[in-house]
């Protein structure tokens, strides 16, 4: 099964000439959505992590699929004032906008082990802000996962300046 087939490219949404790859497909397909986080634990397992840190919105659904998969816990990091006990705030540019993440007070231990966790890698702006909000928070960071890395946005190069270690499923 070649997961790629799942994730059909839309051409200019959200922006002009932007390929945007939609998830829905493979979701929508069990064996498909399955084999994704099969894969998904796969590359996490080079990783040592206690928790998963989902990103809104895309990264909730296969961080809560493999936190249960593989018997970690998972932590939320969400779009602005969503949280009623928000404790930090990481801001940072898309390809398509601008953004924060926030992270709730006191949901992780204090040696947690963070694997953060997104959908799509494509400039890295969005791994670049979890990672400085996961140690914002004072936790250790384990590295970052994706399903599916945009290669030509050289996104990876900039986590590897920024020494966040990552590995994707899909490229
Ligand atoms: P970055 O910050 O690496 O530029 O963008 C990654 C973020 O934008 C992720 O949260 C991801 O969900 C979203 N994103 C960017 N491009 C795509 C895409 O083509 N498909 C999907 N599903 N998400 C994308």
């Amino acid at each position: 099964m070649n997961l790629l087939d799942y994730l059909p490219g839309i051409p200019d949404f959200l922006k002009p000439g932007v390929l945007f790859r939609d998830i829905s497909p493979l979701l929508a397909n069990p064996a498909a959505f399955k084999e994704a986080i099969r894969q998904l634990d796969e590359i996490a397992q080079q990783f040592d992590y206690t928790h998963i840190l989902g990103i809104e919105s895309r990264g909730f659904i296969f961080g809560s699929a493999l936190a249960h998969h593989a018997h970690k816990g998972l932590a939320l990091a969400r779009k602005p004032n969503k949280l009623p006990l928000a404790s930090h705030r990481e801001a940072y540019g898309l390809e398509y906008g601008n953004d924060s993440l926030e992270i709730q007070q006191s949901t992780l231990p204090k040696d947690a082990k963070v694997l953060l966790l997104d959908d799509v890698l494509a400039t890295g702006g969005t791994l670049i802000a979890a990672d400085k909000l996961i140690r914002s928070a004072g936790f250790e960071v384990s590295g970052a996962i994706t399903l599916l890395e945009i290669t030509f946005l050289n996104g990876n190069e900039l986590l590897e300046q920024n020494r966040i270690r990552h590995q994707s499923v899909l490229k």
